[in-house]
């Protein structure tokens, strides 16, 4: 187990400058551009693959760092240099987690690389689990995969919502209900491979903020999969349906699902509350520079105690959600238990910092960050979402407060 440090290693602080570069000279310049194209930034996301940054091996060292800040400190950079951008970078990732923690061997071998293309035909990958009537409710999902015995394929049905990616990607991971008595433990996730007839892209979404990712309805008309394509394999699947059930039974009902739910969870929400950092200290940094150069009154506006007092809480915010971050993060890689819903604090904490923060970096610059010719209203625009996906800050509350109290409440 690593000890936890707020010290970045030598190795973590090159990867990290490695990273801010490509943020401040590749990213940054293209974020005005693509938040009013709003689309997919596919030349970008080609030369973070030229470089490395766009691929499985780089997300995979990060992801496997025994510290436990490779990631944190990859979304942190990445995100300061635009949220819209970087999440059509990291996109993929979220896909291929979803395959590198259920995944065979084999499964994890064949599908990622396609998740991922190569550096002259770049793909990207889409998770599908949310639904209309699904959201915050996982447990609701009513997309269904019935298991054709004789075909030995996967018939799945539904409609998704609100997937990064969704319709675009080269590979679609999809959460379907396998056995509806079993609310979330009833769940299986699945691979839809390229030009899988049956599936379609519905609506595209025109959203506030983080404009150059794509998000979008997948719909799933009777679409056929191979047996392989159930992630873990069926032999699992049909082990892991007859504990539940057995638990269900022994409950007498269908049974607490929180704790397997609540670890994966916990373990994925630092990452998100690493991009509101991000953010955060994006517009914190314009806020700051602007607050020393603007004269009012014939001296720079950061003289004035209103305003320097104003940064000096935004930046002691971004410290404190980087520190519950990381906090969460070496916890997740160490296999601590999150006894306090510690993912969920520093979700809740960073992604509330990061919408108060931008907020503020507005006011700092006047008339000047109420237009699009400065970066902190896009920046604004992009951090609401820190607060709804993953989990919004009301479901991030309710699981602290469940975790802190051993109480079903609602
Ligand atoms: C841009 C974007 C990208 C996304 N990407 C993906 C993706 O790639 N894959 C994917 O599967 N999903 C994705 N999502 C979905 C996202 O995770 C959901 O939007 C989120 O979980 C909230 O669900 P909902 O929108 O249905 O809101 P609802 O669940 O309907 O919630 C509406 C409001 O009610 C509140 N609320 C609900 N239940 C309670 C409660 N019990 N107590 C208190 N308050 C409550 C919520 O906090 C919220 O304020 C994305 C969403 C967006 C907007």
């Amino acid at each position: 187990m690593a000890e936890f440090t707020m010290e970045l290693n030598e190795e973590q602080r090159e990867v990290r400058d490695w990273l801010h570069g490509f943020a401040a000279d590749v990213i940054r310049p293209a974020a005005a551009e693509w938040d009013e194209r709003e689309e997919t930034p596919w030349p970008v996301i080609q030369e973070a693959a030229k470089v490395g940054i766009y691929s499985l091996d780089f997300y995979a060292q990060q992801y496997f760092d025994p510290t436990g800040l490779g990631i944190p400190m990859a979304m942190e950079e990445l995100f300061w240099g635009d949220a819209g951008i970087a999440l059509s970078i990291v996109g993929t990732g979220l896909a291929a987690v979803g395959v590198l923690a259920n995944g065979t061997e084999e499964q994890i071998g064949t599908w990622i690389p396609q998740m991922y293309g190569d550096q002259n035909d770049v793909k990207v990958a889409a998770f599908c689990s949310s639904e209309p009537d699904a959201g915050s409710d996982v447990a609701s999902l009513r997309t269904r995969a019935v298991y054709d015995e004789a075909r030995d394929e996967w018939v799945i049905n539904g409609t998704k919502t609100w997937a990064t990616n969704g319709g675009i990607a080269n590979v679609h991971v999809v959460v379907a209900v396998v056995d509806p008595e079993l609310g979330s433990k009833g769940h299986a996730s699945f691979i839809v491979p390229p030009g899988t007839a049956g599936l379609s892209q519905g609506q595209k979404f025109k959203k506030h903020g983080i404009r150059a990712s794509h998000t979008a309805e997948v719909v799933l008309d009777n679409v056929r999969v191979p047996g392989s394509c159930l992630l873990g394999g069926k032999e699992k699947l049909d082990e892991r349906l007859a504990r539940a059930r057995e638990k269900a039974g022994a409950a007498g009902g269908s049974g607490s699902v929180k704790n397997a739910a609540m670890a994966t969870f916990e373990a994925s929400r630092p990452a998100v509350g690493a991009m509101a950092v991000g953010t955060a200290r994006a517009a914190y940094e314009v806020a700051l520079d602007y607050a020393r150069t603007r004269e009012q009154f014939g001296r720079p506006i950061i003289d004035n105690q209103g305003v320097a007092f104003q940064l000096a809480d935004m930046r002691t915010q971004i410290d404190a959600a980087r520190l519950l971050v990381w906090r969460a993060s070496w916890m997740a890689v160490n296999g601590k238990p999150f006894t306090a819903a510690e993912g969920s604090m520093s979700k809740l904490f960073a992604s509330e910092t990061a919408k108060k923060v931008t907020a503020q970096a507005i006011q700092i610059l006047g008339g000047n960050g109420y237009t699009r010719e400065y970066p902190v209203e896009r920046m604004h625009r992009d951090a609401a979402i820190y607060t709804i996906f993953e989990g919004t800050s009301e479901i991030q509350r309710l699981v602290i407060a469940r975790a802190l109290s051993g109480m079903p409440i609602r």
